[in-house]
C-alpha cells in the first residue's frame, strides 16, 4: 500500500471537497478516516464499499473540482510504451504507473497522491517530460503496476545481466541436459537437491535464465513462434502472435550465440555444430501448463538464425466445433470420416491450422475396436489410444518408409502427416482404395485443387477420383477482439467484396476498435474458415477426366459446397472477424 505521510495532503483535500459540496457528511468523514487508518484503504475505496459515495460521484467531484483526471485501475488501457519511460524500482516505490504519454508528450501518470510533488518532479527529471497526475479511483494500483513491470521487467533485466556477465559461453555448458529438464518443470517437490540448486541460483546461468524468460514472455502472450535473427550488429527476438510478427527485445551478438547455444542443449542438439541446419525439441511446464517447442537453426552471414516454435499441447487438440466448423460443412466432413475406407483431405496453405484440423478428426474416430497408426513429422500432439510413428530422416524414415512400414501393422485408419511427393501420394492413394481410410494434409489453394494436386504429383487421374472420399480446405482468419468490438460501415471496398460473394448488400459490420488486451490490433485469437467436397460420381467423372480445379470446383458449389469466401463471409455476418481479413485470409495461397 501507499506509504502514510503522502496520503491526508490530497485525500484530507478530498474529503474536505466532498464534505463541502454536501456529498458526504462530516461524521461519515471521520469514520471512514479511521477506516482508512486501520485496515490501510484509500478514502475512494472505502466510500464506495461502505456506499456512501458512488463510484461516479467520486468521478465528478475529482474531476471537476480537484481537476486531476482519474482511472480505474481495474479497467484503464495502459500503453507499454509510456511504462518503459519509468524504471520498475521508482514505480514500485512510488507507488505509480505510467499509462499513455499524451500528443504533446505529456506522461499521463497513474499515482494515488497527485499533491505529491517529488515524486512528480523525479519522474519529470528522468523522463524529461511533462507529467500530469491521474487518480486511481478505487484499489489495484499495485497490482497493476506489478503486473505491467512483471514479464518485460524481468525480460529487460535478464538480457542486461546476461550481456554483462553471461554471454562468454561457459555457463551454459554447465548446465547438463537433465538438470536442464528438471530446472524446467516448476513445483514437482524440488526433491533434487542438484537441480533445485541450480534453478534458484539463476545468476549462475544469466544466459539460461535470459532464455526462460524471453520464452516465458512468449507463452504469456501465447505466441506461436519465437524468432532470433542475428543482423551485423545485433540480435532480434521477433515473437508471432495469430500469425502476425510483434518485436520483441533486441540483445547483443554475443548473447544470441549463447542463447542459441543455451537452447541447443534443451533440445538435444549438436552445440559445436553452426554451419548446417539443425532440428530439436524441449518442453517445458508453466503451471498447469505442457508446451512442446520445437526448435530450428539455420546458419546466415551473421550468425544463426534460430526458431523456436510452440506447441501448446493441451489446446492444441480440439473437437472440430471448436474449430470454426459449422452446419453443413460439419455434417459432411464427419460423414466422410464415418467411411470404411477411402481418402479424406485436409488441404490449405502453410499455417492454416490442417494438422488441428487432423487431430480434430482423428479424435471423433477413437473407438477403441479401430487400429489407428499416423505418420508424422513432427509429432505435434500425443493421443492415447492411437499408435504414432514420427518421421526420422536422419535414420532413413519419410513418409513413404513410414506408411510401408505402418501398413504391416494391420491398420484400419491412417493418417499421414502430409502428402507433398510421388511416392507417398500414390502410397496412401492405394491403401485407401485397399480397405483403410486414410485422412492426410496436402498443400493446395481450396478443395478442388487438393485433387488436382495428386494428379500433378503423379497419380493416375482415375485412381485418384476413386479413392477420395472428400476434401477439406481451410483458412485461418483473426478473430474479432470481444472487448473493444464495434459496429462499423464497411468501405466501398469491402461493400462489393461482401456483395459479390453473398449476394446481398452489406450493411454495418463489427471490427475490433483496439484496445490493451489484444495489443491495440482489435483481433484476438483466430479461427478456422472451412469449405469441404464431398467427392460426388459427377466429381470423381470430373477428376477421372483430368479436369482443371475451377472446372471440379463449380461442380462442388453447383452441389452445394459452400465455398471458403462464403463461409468467411458468413463469420463475418456473425460478428466474429472482418472483411479484410476474411480478404486477406481466403486470396492469399
Ligand atoms: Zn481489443
Amino acid at each position: 500500500m501507499v506509504s502514510g505521510q503522502r496520503r491526508p495532503r490530497f485525500e484530507g483535500r478530498l474529503g474536505q471537497v466532498l464534505v463541502e459540496g454536501g456529498f458526504l457528511t462530516a461524521d461519515q468523514l471521520l469514520e471512514a478516516e479511521q477506516l482508512m487508518m486501520k485496515e490501510g484503504k484509500r478514502l475512494t475505496s472505502v466510500l464506495q464499499e461502505k456506499g456512501w459515495t458512488s463510484k461516479d460521484t467520486l468521478t465528478t467531484v475529482l474531476s471537476f473540482h480537484l481537476k486531476v483526471p482519474v482511472a480505474d485501475p481495474r479497467q484503464v488501457e495502459v500503453d507499454p510504451e509510456a511504462v518503459r519511460l519509468v524504471p520498475e524500482a521508482l514505480a514500485t516505490e512510488a507507488n505509480v504507473l505510467p499509462i499513455a504519454t499524451d500528443r504533446d508528450g505529456t506522461l499521463r501518470v497513474l499515482m494515488e497522491d497527485p499533491g505529491d510533488f517529488d515524486t512528480i518532479n523525479k519522474l519529470a527529471t528522468l523522463t524529461g517530460r511533462q507529467i500530469k497526475a491521474v487518480l486511481p479511483i478505487g484499489d489495484g494500483l499495485d497490482e497493476l503496476i506489478k503486473r505491467n513491470y512483471s514479464a518485460g521487467a524481468d525480460l529487460t533485466g535478464a538480457i542486461d545481466m546476461a550481456t554483462r556477465l553471461g554471454a562468454g559461453g561457459t555457463a551454459i555448458e554447465q548446465v547438463p541436459r537433465e538438470v536442464a529438464q528438471d530446472q524446467d518443470t516448476f513445483g514437482d517437490g524440488g526433491t533434487d537437491a542438484g537441480s533445485s540448486l541450480t534453478s534458484r541460483n539463476l545468476s549462475q546461468a544469466p544466459v539460461a535464465h535470459a532464455v526462460d524468460m524471453i520464452t516465458l514472455q512468449a507463452v504469456k502472450i501465447e505466441a506461436s513462434d519465437g524468432h532470433f535473427r542475428p543482423g551485423q550488429d545485433s540480435s532480434k527476438v521477433l515473437y508471432r502472435v495469430d500469425g502476425v510478427l510483434h518485436e520483441g527485445p533486441v540483445v547483443p551478438l554475443t548473447l544470441h550465440e549463447g542463447m542459441v547455444s543455451r537452447v541447443k542443449v534443451m533440445a538435444n542438439m549438436d552445440i559445436t555444430e553452426t554451419r548446417r541446419p539443425q532440428d530439436g525439441h524441449f518442453t517445458m511446464t508453466f503451471g498447469e501448463r505442457n508446451v512442446d517447442f520445437r526448435v530450428s537453426t539455420t546458419p546466415t552471414t551473421w550468425g544463426e538464425l534460430m526458431v523456436i516454435r510452440a506447441l501448446y499441447r493441451d489446446e492444441g487438440l480440439r473437437p472440430l466445433n471448436e474449430l470454426g466448423m459449422e452446419g453443413a460443412t460439419l455434417i459432411s466432413f464427419r460423414r466422410a470420416l464415418k467411411s470404411p475406407y477411402g481418402m479424406v483431405l485436409v488441404s490449405g496453405p502453410t499455417g492454416a491450422g490442417k494438422t488441428t484440423t487432423l487431430y480434430g478428426g482423428i479424435t471423433e474416430l477413437i473407438d477403441g475396436r479401430s487400429n489407428i497408426i499416423t505418420i508424422e513429422e513432427p509429432i505435434e500432439y500425443r493421443l492415447d489410444n492411437i499408435n504414432q510413428v514420427e518421421v526420422n530422416r536422419a535414420a532413413g524414415i519419410d513418409f513413404a518408409h513410414g506408411l510401408r512400414s505402418i501398413l504391416r501393422l494391420d491398420p484400419d485408419i491412417i493418417l499421414v502427416g502430409e502428402i507433398r511427393d510421388t511416392e507417398t501420394a500414390s502410397m496412401a492413394v492405394d491403401s485407401a482404395l485397399t480397405g483403410h481410410l486414410v485422412l492426410s494434409a496436402i498443400h493446395a489453394n481450396n478443395a478442388a485443387g487438393a485433387a488436382v494436386r495428386l494428379v500433378d504429383l503423379g497419380v493416375e487421374p482415375f485412381l485418384v477420383g476413386s479413392s477420395l472420399v472428400g476434401v477439406e480446405a481451410q483458412r485461418l482468419a483473426r478473430r474479432v477482439c470481444d472487448h473493444c468490438k464495434l459496429e462499423r460501415e464497411p468501405t466501398a471496398m469491402e461493400a462489393i467484396a461482401y456483395e459479390q460473394i453473398m449476394q446481398e448488400e452489406a450493411s454495418e459490420f463489427f471490427i475490433g476498435e483496439g484496445c490493451n488486451l489484444c495489443g491495440h490490433t482489435g483481433y484476438q485469437g483466430r479461427i478456422g474458415i472451412f469449405e469441404f467436397m464431398q467427392v460426388s460420381e459427377e466429381i470423381r467423372r470430373l477428376i477421372a477426366g483430368k479436369s482443371t480445379a475451377d472446372e471440379i470446383r463449380a461442380q462442388a458449389i453447383r452441389e452445394g459446397m459452400i465455398p471458403l469466401e462464403k463461409a468467411g463471409m458468413m463469420m463475418v455476418k456473425e460478428g466474429i472477424t472482418t472483411i479484410s481479413e476474411v480478404m486477406r485470409a481466403t486470396f492469399v495461397v
